[in-house]
This record gives C-alpha cells, structure tokens and sequence, in this order.
C-alpha cells in the first residue's frame, strides 16, 4: 500500500531538514552572518534563521499546500529562489508503517512548527553544536511526529577528520513519530541516582536558578537551545530540562515534544500542564518547560509553589 499522508510529511521534513543544515553551515562559512535583534540582544535572527525558514516553509509548502505552517520568523512577502527549495524526501521512513491512528490524516489537519535555528544566540557565538533545526508535526493538539537535525554533530571530531566528509551524515537527523519510536540516535539513560539539570545558557534569571536550587541537582548544564537540550536528555547526559521562565515557543517544543515522548519521556509547562499546537494556540510557553525521559514525577513534585506562582500559564 502507498505511505500516508504522515509519513510522506516525516520523509519530506528529514530532507528539508538536511538542506536546512547545508544552508546553516554555508551561512556560517561566509563570516556574514547578518544579525538582526529581534525584541532585544538576547533574541536574534541572523540570515540563517531567514533562508533556512524560507527553505523549510517553501519547499513544505509545495509538497503539502493544504497543511498550516508556522515558522518562528517573521518576514515580508517574498518569492523563494529555486535553490532553497528541496524536493527530496528520505526513502527509509517511507518504508516504515504509519501507527494506525494516524493513517487518516488529511493535509488540513496537519499544523507543522518550524524552528529554522534554534540556539541562535549561541550559533553567533560560535557554541555551534548547540544549534539544531526544528520541524514539528501536529495534530488534533497534540506534537506527533518531529525531525530535529544537528547542523554541526561532532564538528570538532569531523573537522579533524576532514578527508572523510561523509561521515558528516552519520546520526545528525533524528526523527519520530509517536506510537513508531524515534530513530537516528543511540537511547540512553542518565546515570542513575544523580540528579543532572540541563537549563537555559543564554535567558537565566532568579527565578530560573532559584528553581534549580530547589531541585537539589549534582550537576547543572547550561546551554543553548530547546532541541539540543531535550537531545541531551534522549542521550543520557541530563535527567531533566528546567526552564522556569516564559521565552520558550510553540516551534522550540514541538518536534522536541514528539521525539520525547516517543520514546517514553515526558514534557510540560512548570505545572505539568501539557502543550498544545493547534493553528490557533498562542505561541509562548508563558509557563516554562520541564522535561525528563524518566522520573518526571520526581522532578515535578519537587518544583516550589513560589515559582508555580510566579508563572501563569
Ligand atoms: P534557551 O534555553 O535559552 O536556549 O532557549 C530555548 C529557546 O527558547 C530558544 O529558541 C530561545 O531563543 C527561546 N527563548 C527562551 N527564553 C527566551 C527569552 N527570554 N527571549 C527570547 N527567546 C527565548
Ligand atoms: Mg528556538
Ligand atoms: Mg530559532
């Protein structure tokens, strides 16, 4: 039988999402890298967060006209250049079967988050492997399927290993659809028994750091991005996300989201409340993000009503 609606969507998004990674690294290559302030230094757009959106949306929005995207940055009306688009779509998730929930979906009743460079405050920075590109899926509500794809996965070992370039295209795509799994990555648990907080590098505040003091954690990660941190989690290297503060978007947790859960995890706002993604949904996570692949109750019950308070949904 034909792959669904679905998972041509998946299969599309993992190429899209490939060519996303080329543009962010030939962005980065020039030395010119445009940075624009969004509402303030601490939010920016720099010309990558501006093709790799028109690329994504474009070459989405071609495949699947019907379905509603939504990208972080906001741009005037443009014609895309033909060499932003993709056409491509990754043959290996076309062979896999769509959950049977899933199989009925229509173009209408897809919502797709578009992150075109999430991290971008460390990507100026040069922290490059805290950048990652964010496509999520959603449907009736709720973060499906997602594809998150790491631009600059082990550069440093690469750049080493310059003669053997190909290797760049090992395990930088994850992908995963809930009720399927996720795939393109190695699933490990955090050390057991150690409680490792991975939170915000670049938007601390008091309330963010009084919340992990809370938590009592051994050890405290601080980098740049909703993608890289909940990568961090898949990958053992930290228990739980924590970010009390608003900032986070729709497109920052989306593709995260499905990934996560995919696997088992699980993530919310500071109260435990789960995200929505309906076209129609505001676009802030007013309430902050708490994350884990395992244990969140622990987490959650540990979160202080001082903060709760201070974080209205
Ligand atoms: P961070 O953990 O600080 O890297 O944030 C994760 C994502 O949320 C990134 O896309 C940030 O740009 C966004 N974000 C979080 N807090 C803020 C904020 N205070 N202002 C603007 N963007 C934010
Ligand atoms: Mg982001
Ligand atoms: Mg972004």
């Amino acid at each position: 039988s034909s792959p669904t609606l679905l998972m041509r969507v998946v299969a599309s998004a993992y190429s899209v999402a490939e060519k996303a990674a080329r543009i962010v690294r030939n962005i980065m290559a020039t030395g010119d890298l445009g940075i624009v302030e969004k509402s303030g230094a601490n939010d920016l757009q720099t010309k990558a967060d501006r093709l790799v959106q028109m690329s994504i949306c474009a070459s989405l929005a071609r495949k699947f006209p019907k379905v509603t995207i939504i990208g972080e940055e906001e741009l005037p009306p443009h014609d895309v250049a033909e060499e932003l688009i993709e056409d491509g779509h990754y043959e290996e998730i076309l062979k896999k079967p769509c959950p049977p929930q899933y199989t009925g979906i229509k173009e209408e009743e897809l919502v797709i988050w578009v992150d075109p460079l999430d991290g971008t405050k460390e990507y100026t920075e040069g922290l490059l492997d805290h950048v990652t590109v964010l496509i999520g899926i959603a449907y009736g509500g709720k973060a499906i399927a997602g594809v998150i794809n790491q631009p600059y996965y082990n550069y440093e070992v690469l750049n080493l290993l310059n003669c053997l370039r190909a290797l760049r295209d090992l395990k930088v795509t994850i992908w995963g659809v809930l009720g399927m799994g996720a795939f393109g990555f190695e699933l490990t648990e955090a050390p057991a028994g150690k409680h490792i907080i991975v939170t915000t590098r670049s938007h601390s505040s008091a309330l963010v750091n009084d919340c992990i003091t809370a938590l009592n954690p051994d050890t405290v990660i601080r980098v740049g991005g909703a993608g890289n941190k909940v990568i961090q989690l898949i990958e053992g290297k930290a228990s739980a996300y924590v970010y009390a503060s608003p900032g986070c978007k729709k497109w920052d947790t989306c593709a995260p989201e499905a990934i996560l859960h995919a696997v088992g995890g699980k993530i919310t706002d500071i109260h435990g409340n789960s995200f929505q993604y309906n076209k129609e949904v505001k676009h802030m996570n007013s309430a902050g993000v708490l994350a884990t692949l395992r244990n969140y109750d622990y987490y959650a019950s540990r979160i202080p009503n001082t903060v709760k308070q201070a974080l209205v949904p």
